[in-house]
């Protein structure tokens, strides 16, 4: 290329710049819609325009994938670099107005955002992406707990209402109509976690004085929590968020001589249940004892791992399936006894049950057929 093409290609995209000695490179940027794109065109050592490569970044190409067709044809048929440089201009220069509108269209979005987000103040927001779509704040209950709510509003915002995501027990049911702000779904949602404290501060408190086996780190959503009462039972209950002083759904898990009596005893004592007193005071009172505590114990004394697999968590399962023998009170998964009895010759099975000897222990020990998570 000769001196004079080149100052030509400089004169219609200043930021398109030669790399090679040879000019067989041009990289940098045109300028089209009021934003510099990134442009690289490779021509090939033959000179011919008809086989260069052009590459361009996505917006530059969202724009040029309409006119690929004439790009192609001007490629082949233009004299040199700079006459098809120049029709590219052209070409771009007639898209003002969709370029415009684009970015009109982008930043009434972004701007109607700050607005909104400014109205609940920015401390609560916590990250938004760079669609400007996706938004997650955080807020703070009285008992300063923390809550994210993750926003992904509407391409129609706010005509249409945002899709939500929260970390409350049961689905966050919000008003929207085509007036609506981030504004209306925070004071809603303020509204909302204001009847869930009791729930929460009753479940702090099983968390902070019990061992809880599951779930591991339970979160605001979480209605469950399976406590440990020795080192081979447990007590799953399963709470009502809106009433959580109510008594609770209670399952117990472990071996028999262990958990019959203290099943027997809430049974009896029922009527002691008290909905003036918090939800872990009353199981006590039911039990007639204290849960143990990280103040008077170990969580290892209670980590209940599978004596077949060694594991605690097998997909879903945890090991609630425990030797009878006292002294023994190995727990197993259900799934990996089933499969250790049934490959023994000294087991049996009958119907839906699978009698055989305890891995640990050799006492007699028994195992549904259909295995229950
Ligand atoms: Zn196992
Ligand atoms: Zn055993």
């Amino acid at each position: 290329m000769n001196k004079q093409d080149e100052l030509s290609c400089l004169e219609i995209f200043p930021l398109l710049i030669p790399q090679d000695n040879e000019r067989l490179v041009y990289d940098g940027f045109v300028h089209t819609g009021g934003k510099d794109l990134r442009l690289c065109i490779c021509l090939p050592s033959s000179g011919n325009l008809s086989d260069a490569t052009v590459k361009c970044e996505w917006r530059l190409a969202q724009i040029l994938s309409r006119h690929s067709a004439i790009l192609k044809q001007r490629l082949s048929q233009a004299a040199d670099l700079p006459s098809f440089l120049q029709d590219l201009k052209n070409l771009l220069d007639q898209q003002p107005h969709q370029n415009a509108q684009l970015q009109t269209e982008t930043s009434v979005v972004c701007s109607q955002l700050i607005s909104e987000i400014e109205n609940i103040g920015w401390d609560k927001l916590l990250s938004v992406d760079s669609t400007f779509q996706n938004i997650s704040l955080q807020l703070r209950d009285k008992a300063e707990r923390s809550h994210i709510i993750k926003i992904r509003l509407s391409s129609k915002h706010p005509a249409d209402a945002p899709v939500i995501s929260t970390n409350l027990p049961n689905k966050f049911d919000f008003h929207w109509n085509s007036k609506s702000t981030l504004r209306h779904v925070v004071d809603q949602f303020q509204e909302v976690i204001s009847k869930y404290l009791d729930f929460w501060d009753n479940m702090d408190e099983i968390d902070k004085n019990t061992w809880v086996l599951e779930p591991e780190q339970p979160n605001c959503a979480a209605v469950h929590r399976r406590i440990a009462l020795d080192s081979n039972a447990s007590l799953q209950i399963v709470v009502d968020p809106h009433h959580p002083r109510m008594l609770p759904e209670c399952r117990f898990l472990g071996a028999d001589q262990v958990v019959n009596p203290l099943r027997e005893k809430l049974n009896s004592n029922l009527h002691l249940w008290d909905v003036e007193s918090s939800l872990l005071s009353n199981l006590e009172k039911l039990l007639d004892r204290s849960f143990p505590s990280p103040s008077n114990s170990k969580k290892e004394e209670f980590s209940m791992e599978c004596g077949i697999c060694y594991a605690y968590r097998l997909e879903r399962e945890i090991p609630d399936k425990v030797c009878d023998d006292s002294r023994c009170g190995q727990p197993f998964h259900r799934s990996c006894l089933y499969e250790w009895l049934r490959v023994l010759p000294s087991s049996r099975q009958s119907f839906n049950m699978i009698f055989g000897e305890c891995p640990f222990c050799g006492k007699s020990i028994t195992v549904k057929t259909t295995v229950q998570g």
